[in-house]
């Protein structure tokens, strides 16, 4: 019998994180917050999820929420006692439950500025464990999630232990290194109420007057992991380590990288009701030439199923390797290619971008929005996705676009490299083109080779778009590594 036939325990885990789809999210952490426990509950996992109840959370939501209790807590030198109100939502197998509280989540977005996210999430993480011991819910595991529950590990190691919660043991991921939560030590102490010895160079301290709530929660945490296993290398090299390189290759014995999957109902071509026509893998080569035509219609460009077209969706920010596609863009442009960019961010790029729509009408289209249902349709009608980041912790867009038979061309960076395999002319392998060092030469060289195999090779091309569409980019592989951790943590 195989090992994933064999019945495995079941585990209870708490995640514990500053944001979720569908309640609040700005990034890829809100996506993996809701994936994530979904699958898992379906690998014999119990889930809870932990969140602060933001006032941007929507009504439907809201209203759904049922009151689980209440209590006060200490949490900052002043001696104050806090109120912590918990409303529970179940959806799907997961519990949702909501950490109430005014005066930190009672206005708008989730993140404000530090002076104000610092108190929030030394109160949110706080009030995460307190909130365990008083529902009476002891979990194998604590999962938190970037700098905002970085402070979990640290707290229940110290004034929780003797706890119940303390019998748990801890997961913290790094979905972003660059959000650290530094402040000087006096704000950060006064704030969580942490005894002195926990602001040392091992624990929280970073330089001479600073506390790093991330590299406390680094340090103090059972297990840490990150969204790649190249990218967990990578961080532990000055380079992307964002100042915690030497932290990490201290701590690099209980540090492990898990790829990212999609949802992929959501993300499902044949039943995605943004596009044009529906497809699988079966029809693929017919119909995406039809998005491809409906893609060209909306948006101005010249209709002809012969264009090589190129797709761009990201945040434009020098993290994604814009300043290359800026150095390379007039060199695409041949008569036969198209390139289509949908983005906001640094005013710099939209700009040029802009520039690059005007000179090259027609073959350029730039849409400087965050618009959901144009990225479905640029998924589906674009024959290349270009993902040239500087640094990819996991990334989904080149993970969205294979499962739309899309090929991605991207950098050899973090989870870009781990989950695109280079084409291989001797063996018809591979999912896409790619390059190493952050040249725009090599860019344009990369993005060359794959013009050229869609021009002269289409018949392995298309193998190529169906083997994209048959690839596992699912949660359920990486899902099934987490669970194994757990195992590991608490056998
Ligand atoms: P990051 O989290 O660094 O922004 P990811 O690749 O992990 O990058 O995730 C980006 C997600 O945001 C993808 O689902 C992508 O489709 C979506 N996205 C990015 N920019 C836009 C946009 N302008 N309009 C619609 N969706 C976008």
């Amino acid at each position: 019998m195989s090992m994933d036939y064999m019945p495995q325990p079941r585990r209870s885990v708490a995640f514990i994180g500053s944001e979720c789809y569908p309640f609040v999210k700005t990034g890829g952490l809100g996506d993996v917050m809701y994936a994530l426990p979904r699958a898992l509950t379906r690998l014999n996992c119990d889930v809870k999820v932990i969140l602060p109840r933001y006032k941007c959370i929507p009504w439907k939501y809201q209203e759904k929420m049922v009151y689980r209790g209440e209590f006060y807590m200490d949490l900052s030198q002043d001696g104050r006692s806090y109120y912590v109100g918990i409303m529970e939502y179940v959806w799907d197998g997961v519990v949702y439950d909501f950490i109430d509280n005014e005066e930190f989540f009672g206005f708008g977005n989730p993140y404000t500025n530090l002076v104000d996210d610092i108190p929030k999430y030394c109160f949110f993480s706080k009030a995460a464990l307190a909130a365990l011991n008083y529902m009476d819910w002891h979990p194998d595991i604590i999962h938190c999630h970037d700098w905002q529950a970085g402070l979990v590990p640290v707290f229940q190691r110290t004034m929780f232990g003797g706890t119940p919660v303390a019998a748990a043991k801890t997961m913290l991921t790094i979905h972003n290194l660059r959000f650290q939560g530094i402040y000087n030590i006096p704000t950060i102490q006064f704030w969580s109420g942490l005894p002195d010895y926990v602001f040392n160079y091992q624990g929280l301290r970073q330089g001479y007057e600073d506390a790093n709530m991330f590299k406390g929660g680094l340090a103090f945490a059972d297990s840490i992991t990150t969204v790649s296993g190249t990218y967990a290398q990578e961080i532990q090299t000055p380079f992307y380590g964002e100042g915690l390189d030497d932290h990490l290759r201290y701590h690099s014995g209980k540090l492990y990288g898990i790829v990212n999957g999609i949802d992929t109902d959501m993300w499902n071509p044949w039943t995605d009701s943004r596009l044009a026509v529906n497809y699988d893998i079966t029809n693929v080569l017919e119909r995406k030439k039809a998005n491809k035509r409906a893609l060209q219609e909306s948006l101005g460009l010249a209709q002809d199923d012969h264009m090589f077209v190129i797709g761009l969706i990201s945040r434009l920010t020098d993290q994604k390797g814009l300043d290359l596609v800026n150095e390379v863009l007039p060199q695409l442009i041949d008569g036969h290619t198209q390139v289509v960019v949908l983005g906001t961010g640094d005013d710099r790029y939209e700009n040029s971008f802009r520039y690059y729509e005007d000179r090259f009408k027609g073959s350029v289209c730039s849409c400087i929005m965050y618009d959901e249902g144009r990225a479905h349709q640029i998924y589906a009608g674009a024959d290349a996705l270009l993902v040239p980041s500087l640094f990819e912790p996991c990334g989904l867009t080149q993970l969205i676009a294979m499962r739309y038979g899309t090929i991605p061309i991207v950098r050899e960076t973090g989870g870009l490299k781990d989950t695109v395999e280079p084409y291989n002319a001797n063996t018809n392998g591979g999912n896409g083109f790619t390059f190493d060092r952050y040249e725009s030469g090599l860019l344009l060289d990369a993005i060359n080779r794959a013009k050229t195999f869609y021009f002269t090779n289409r018949w392995c091309w298309d193998e190529m778009v169906q083997r994209d569409m048959d690839k596992d980019v699912s949660w359920e592989n990486s899902a099934r590594q987490y669970r194994d951790l757990y195992m590991q943590l608490k056998p």
